[in-house]
């Protein structure tokens, strides 16, 4: 079976990845350009994010998030998986008020918080560890499916989906989906910041609300800790003194240690997102399957985004898991 996959972000080579496994003989077609995969955390969080989600979106990252280990083992190289679990903090009284209406369990006190995280300000007033909700360097998830899919990966811009030249097409190409396909994608911008540090200095990936702001830190085994993120509705590529400055400041609240890390890299990416935030998924049309808008979960939502989507490719038949998602639902 001959398919074309446009688009060789996370989504895009998740699924020509599945395919090729399959069987299918695949050609992917990429830009070149860095996809918000390059920008992503990476933390899959299935917790973290569901409480206002919708049940059908909290089902599909719940299986997504049950799929990873397996995912990232059949990568055959280390792509950074981690299974430490997640921080959920607050800083105020105010901030507890707020981030503890999604916390599944009773709030932990300081002193046992610092226990789990000895790098954790004393200004740090509660919180909760969610163990389940995990994370995976998501560069060195498309580097390892790079290195897999070879010369099947084609650079270039495709203006039309007839460019593709095959019988089934995959648009997988996040933000850039709307312009191939008339679909309701926006980009939302985000802002994030790479620090350097001492390997070790944190334990967990760390979400909280600071003063009223909402902030991750997540810090990868070889000392490189991301901090992020901004949500923007807008579409630019400036990196601003604003959205630097409270980042750093809502981090360093928590984690004072961080003050003396490099500050390697500032970033902007775009989230895809869709007029209710979920994914696009399944038949557009005849010969044109979608899989994009996945939205600030892209990277947890790889692994079933790739078996779903192979598989309606590879068998034309729908999982029930997709209903909530067909992309035409916005017609
Ligand atoms: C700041 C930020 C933080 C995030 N943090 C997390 C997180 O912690 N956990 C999580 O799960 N998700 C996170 N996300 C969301 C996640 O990054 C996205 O949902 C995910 O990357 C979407 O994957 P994709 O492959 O659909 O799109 P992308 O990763 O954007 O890749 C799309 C690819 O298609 C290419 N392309 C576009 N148009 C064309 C065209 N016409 N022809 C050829 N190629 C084309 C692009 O250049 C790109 O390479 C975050 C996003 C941002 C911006």
């Amino acid at each position: 079976m001959s398919v074309a996959v446009v688009g060789g972000g996370i989504i895009g080579l998740s699924i020509a990845s599945r395919l090729v496994d399959n069987g299918a003989d695949v050609t992917i077609f990429d830009d070149g350009e860095y996809g918000a995969w390059n920008v992503a955390a990476g933390m899959l969080a299935p917790g973290g994010e569901a409480a206002f989600e919708t049940p059908a979106l909290v089902r599909l990252m719940s299986s997504s998030a049950e799929r990873w280990s397996s995912f990232a083992a059949s990568l055959g190289v280390d792509v950074g998986y981690d299974e430490t679990g997640t921080l959920s903090l607050a800083v105020t009284a105010d901030d507890v008020a707020v981030a503890a209406r999604e916390w599944p369990s009773p709030a932990l006190r300081p002193s046992r918080l610092r226990e789990l995280e000895p790098a954790l300000s004393p200004r740090v007033r509660a919180g909760v560890h969610r163990p389940a909700d995990c994370q995976v360097d998501p560069r060195r998830v498309v580097a390892a499916l790079r290195e897999r899919l070879g010369d099947r990966i084609v650079t270039k811009r495709l203006s039309t989906l007839d460019e593709a030249g095959a019988p089934t097409v995959v648009v997988a190409a996040g933000c850039g989906t709307a312009a191939l396909t008339g679909l309701p994608i926006r980009p939302v911008k985000g802002q994030v910041l790479r620090l350097r540090g001492e390997p070790g200095l944190l334990r967990h990936v760390i979400e909280a609300t600071v003063d009223g702001r909402s902030v991750y830190v997540v810090p990868r085994a070889d000392g490189e800790i991301v901090v992020g993120a901004t949500q923007e509705e807008r579409s630019d590529w400036t990196v601003t003194a604003g959205g630097v400055h409270d980042l750093l400041r809502a981090a360093i609240e928590l984690v004072p240690d961080l003050a003396e890390c490099t500050l390697a890299e500032t970033l902007v990416g775009h989230r895809p997102g869709t007029p209710d935030n979920a994914p696009l998924l399944g038949v557009l049309r005849e010969g044109v399957v979608v899989a994009a808008g996945h939205f600030r979960n892209g990277v947890l939502l790889a692994p079933v985004t790739a078996d779903l989507i192979a598989d309606l490719v590879l068998t034309g038949t729908t999982d029930p898991m997709l209903d909530d998602f067909a992309p035409g639902r916005f017609a």
